[in-house]
């Protein structure tokens, strides 16, 4: 299916799009805002989504904040919304280890930061200090270093590590990861696995590339929590048995999270071009012969979310 721009749309047809969907699950970043400024028009359309009767939730792959810090910016930054509409994969972690009955005797390794340990403070599982390691790592010529000892290092109670976004990671967090999992009953969580971010030309590394050091580190394969891990709507519909995905548009700047989680789950799709993906890339995919590429062509695509107002104040 070709992807439709909004701008081709006539009134007729956004109508009954728009009253194709009663739930909007909407990604933050490059969507809602950037960085720490709302994108123009983003959250009188958030709003007025609402006012329509459609129901609202942010979900974001961001694992460095609980969902109590999200729930402030977006009250900053005037998209409103209550504590459970709002998904993070901090949030998501914490409730995965709780729904597959973590043993709360039993200890987490995390690689990441505070959003993450809050997170698991709410479901009472415990967790070792982030953080405490030595951030000096060892180098080669030290590997016979007495401290190097499992027995020393390690604790026995850990049954889980946890892998989010950290900006500290070094040799000896990859050390102690990969030393816990090489118990195969150590369960082994990441976030997501965005593998970077774009910013003033640079280069920023994505806990995807976090992942992949830990990954080659252990031998082992993580569960990726993250979009497009269906999980990530799957938590919402548990939460809200009514949510139907037929009826539920996703929105996104990025294919290989946003719109691929949209196509896993069977939801309908909006891609949007302040963030990642250009409508060129979209363009691409439409004519491409692979099909994995294909599968990244969202429904519909709008330069920005703000150009929905227009379309949509007087229905
Ligand atoms: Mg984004």
């Amino acid at each position: 299916m070709p992807c439709t721009h909004i701008n081709h749309m006539s009134d007729e047809d956004v109508k009954s799009w728009l009253n194709s969907f009663d739930t909007v699950m909407t990604d933050c970043d490059g969507v809602l805002w950037v960085g720490a400024e709302a994108i123009q028009g983003s959250p009188q359309v958030i709003n007025r989504f609402r006012e329509l009767g459609k129901r609202v939730f942010f979900v974001t792959n961001n694992s460095t904040k609980h969902r109590r810090e999200y729930k402030q910016k977006v009250d900053t930054l005037g998209f409103g919304g209550d504590l459970d509409e709002i998904i993070g994969t901090a949030y998501l972690a914490a409730s995965y280890l709780e729904d597959c009955g973590f043993d709360k005797t039993k200890k987490v390794y995390v690689v990441g930061s505070a959003g993450i340990t809050q997170e698991l403070d709410d479901v009472g599982i415990q967790y070792l200090p982030i953080g405490a390691e030595s951030s000096s790592g060892f180098n080669l010529e030290t590997i016979n270093d007495s401290r190097l000892n499992a027995d020393q290092l390690l604790d026995r109670s850990v049954e889980a590590v946890i892998l989010g976004f950290d900006g500290g990671i070094n040799c000896w967090k990859l050390m102690m990861a990969a030393s816990y999992l090489a118990n195969h009953n150590t369960q082994f969580i990441v976030t997501n696995a965005d593998a970077c971010f774009l910013r003033a030309g640079l280069i920023l590394p994505g806990t995807g590339s976090m992942v992949a050091a830990v990954e080659t580190a252990a031998g082992r394969k993580p569960i990726i929590l993250g979009k497009p891990n269906p999980l990530m709507f799957e938590i919402v519909q548990k939460r809200h048995p009514s949510v139907k995905p037929e009826r539920t548009l996703m929105i996104g700047d990025r294919a290989d999270t946003d719109i691929l989680l949209g196509k896993n789950c069977g939801l309908q799709t909006l891609m949007v071009g302040t963030g990642v993906h250009s409508l060129e890339k979209v363009k691409d995919w439409e004519t491409s012969t692979d099909s994995e590429e294909q599968r990244l062509v969202p429904d519909k695509f709008a330069d920005r979310l703000g150009d929905l107002l227009d379309r949509i104040k007087d229905l």
